[in-house]
């Protein structure tokens, strides 16, 4: 059986893949900022590689899959840590932890979302984060100000990071993947509704399928990602969206 290291394993989708996993008699490591095996802060470069330490001390032999899902959603403050979680707390693991998929030629699935290719992202934001420039994009989200720019640019960054590393990965035999779920009942979402900017613009979000996914079903996807059935799956993005960006972009693609 594998073994799979989780961030945001606490709750919403890493917690339902969690399960996922362990029912298939699979060994979870969860990474969060509270209840899992590795505590740790992956907004901050120390957590990061506390994390990343943590992992390879229980993991010695390699890891089977990783999957980045700590995050936060467009309505968090300070938008300077919405970019360091989002972007580098899975990015930067995903690079330390790269020896270690390639020992049991492994699978990542990064966690997108289907807002990565709304228009108007502000490029210099997308590019710092490319460059691994965490001082600049930080500097570059306070100037912005707009929690949109900091979470889908987040975003649009992991997909672009996973595609211009997917050949070189699979040449490790590892494959690198991203799945981009739409509007899912996780308490990140909750925390949206909640807010009265976000709550209106999260409701008045078109999904074609009529509501919201429940974790299990973005987890269901990525659990494919990670298994030998995705065999010849690499460097693509999914959506798992319930129709929302067939809606927002029909004839983009
Ligand atoms: P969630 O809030 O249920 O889970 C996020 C997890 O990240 C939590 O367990 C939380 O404790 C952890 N976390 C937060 N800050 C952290 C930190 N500084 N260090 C370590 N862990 C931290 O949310 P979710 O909806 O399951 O989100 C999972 C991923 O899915 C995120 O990347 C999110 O952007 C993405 N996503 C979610 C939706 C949605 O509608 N829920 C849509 C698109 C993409």
């Amino acid at each position: 059986m594998g073994v799979y290291a989780i961030t945001g394993s606490a709750t919403g989708i890493g917690a339902a893949l969690r399960v996922q996993l362990e029912k298939s008699g699979h060994e979870v490591i969860g990474i969060d900022i509270k209840n899992a095996e590795l505590s740790a802060d992956l907004s901050t470069p120390e957590g990061r590689s506390q994390a990343v330490e943590g992992i390879k001390e229980r993991a010695s032999a390699g890891l089977d899959g990783f999957i980045p899902c700590a995050g936060v959603g467009p309505q968090f403050e300070p938008l300077d840590t919405t970019v360091s979680l989002n972007f580098y707390g899975s990015v930067e693991l995903a690079d330390g932890l790269k020896a270690l998929l390639a020992a049991k030629r492994g699978a990542a699935v990064m966690i997108a979302s289907n807002s990565a290719p709304l228009p108007g992202l502000n490029a210099d934001l997308v590019e710092s984060m490319l460059n691994h420039d965490e001082a600049k994009s930080r500097e570059l989200i306070v100037e912005l100000g707009e929690g949109h720019q900091a979470y889908a640019g987040s975003k649009l960054a992991i997909v672009r990071w996973m595609r211009r590393n997917a050949p070189a990965w699979a040449a490790e035999g590892i494959r690198l993947n991203a799945v981009a779920p739409g509007v899912t009942q996780t308490p990140l979402l909750q925390a949206g509704l909640d807010h009265p900017r976000w709550g209106k613009a999260i409701r008045a979000f078109p999904i074609p399928m009529g509501e919201p996914a429940q974790p299990e079903q973005i987890a269901n996807v990525i659990g494919f990602l990670l298994s030998p059935e995705a065999a010849f799956c690499c460097g693509s993005v999914f959506f798992v969206d319930g129709g929302s960006d067939a809606v927002m972009r029909p004839d983009r693609f």
